[in-house]
């Protein structure tokens, strides 16, 4: 029988490409989201075929569904997104964490969880392995996001211990390619729109802090490699070891690109990260992963993924948003 299996934030980046790749491999696919920070144009394409359906629901709101699997992906990922509506951020996190796992619960059946290298907040140990319990600010900014994430996470944990629930927990480092939200203010969507645009390349601090940064195909095979092992409860780290500052990153966009942007300074924002890199050591043991798609080639297709695209049907900061629930349809 056809494998039956929900995503949550299903219309968003990571849930769009996801979508595609279980529809491809046959299972039939719900995609629930309530299109807070994705179009319903992105997977309009998937509406067309048989085995997958859109279903508009906003997970802070209980739900019922009998499902095979689960990946539970919905929250708004980009610091802009997330902090557009703080409380709500927490809720999406916790209670959707809740939801989804009373289904999983209730039909035994496996759930993914896209955790995030936010954990680790700024960290202290580097590169983070799955070991180190983070320096995390929970009163500030990023908290929202960052305790909610933490608190999804403790949920799960006490699921799997409590009722037994089989738990796939995935810590997520910064993963960027096609179908990003242009307007989504995450540095690698907004360097090439400006770059490509002819505007300046606006360089946070001093430029000098890092991250790592995952093509999304390889993290998608990470996805699917975490669903069907036989275990692998987590947490584990998935990202891209290669390690690169906000300007190196700046500058291999101007000359991919070939722009002549300027470099713009502005102030770091606050509990802005100073170094991220994942320790995939455990990845690479449990899984037999490792990303293969480098910076420069992963650049190049989202490159052209953002010269086709037509920017006026996307606005910032979040186009569906309508400052408060939306009901299921
Ligand atoms: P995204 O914003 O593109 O997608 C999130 C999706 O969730 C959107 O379609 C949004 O409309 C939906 N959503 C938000 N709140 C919802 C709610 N209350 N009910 C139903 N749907 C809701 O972000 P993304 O980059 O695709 O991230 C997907 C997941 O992966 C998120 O949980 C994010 O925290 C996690 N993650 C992403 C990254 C990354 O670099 N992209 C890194 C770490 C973790
Ligand atoms: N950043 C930047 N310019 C921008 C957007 C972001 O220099 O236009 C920096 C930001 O301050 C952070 C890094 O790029 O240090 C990554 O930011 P992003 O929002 O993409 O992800 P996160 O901070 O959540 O890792």
């Amino acid at each position: 029988m056809t494998q039956r299996t929900l995503v949550t934030g299903g219309a968003g980046f990571l849930g769009s490409h996801l979508c595609q790749r279980l529809v491809d491999r046959g299972e039939h696919v719900i995609c629930l989201d309530n299109l807070f920070t994705s179009r319903k144009e992105t997977i309009e394409h998937l509406l067309e075929l048989p085995n997958f359906e859109f279903v508009l629901h906003d997970i802070t709101n209980p739900i019922e569904m009998e499902v095979d699997a689960i990946y539970n992906l919905a929250c708004p990922a980009a610091p802009g997104h997330y902090q557009h509506n703080p409380i709500k951020t927490m809720k999406t996190n916790f209670l959707g964490a809740m939801h989804t796992l009373g289904m999983a619960r209730a039909n035994k059946i496996k759930i993914f969880h896209a955790s995030t290298s936010e954990v680790y907040g700024d960290p202290s140990v580097h590169p983070q392995p799955e070991s180190y319990r983070g320096n995390v600010n929970p009163i500030g900014l990023r908290a929202c996001y960052d305790e909610g994430k933490r608190a999804a996470e403790t949920l799960m944990f006490d699921y799997h211990r409590s009722h037994g629930v089989d738990i796939r927990v995935a810590r997520i480092f910064n993963t960027y390619g096609p179908s990003m939200h242009p307007y989504d203010g995450r540095v690698v969507s907004n360097f090439i729109r400006q770059a490509l645009a002819g505007d300046d390349i606006t360089i946070f601090g001093d430029g000098q802090q890092s991250r790592s940064f995952c093509y999304v195909d390889d993290l998608i095979d990470a996805f699917l490699l975490m669903m069907d092992a036989d275990e692998a409860t987590g947490p584990i780290n998935l990202g891209n070891p290669g390690e690169f500052t906000m300007l190196e990153l700046a500058n291999l966009v101007l000359e991919l690109t070939g722009s002549n942007s300027e470099l713009l300074m502005k102030p770091l924002p606050a509990d802005d990260p100073t170094q991220r890199q994942p320790d995939i050591t455990r990845a690479k043991k449990t899984l037999d992963w490792e990303p293969t798609v480098p910076l420069r080639e992963g650049l190049q297709k989202t490159i052209a993924w953002f010269e086709g695209i037509d920017l006026s049907q996307w606005s910032p900061p979040t186009p569906n948003w309508e400052g408060g629930l939306i009901e299921s349809s």
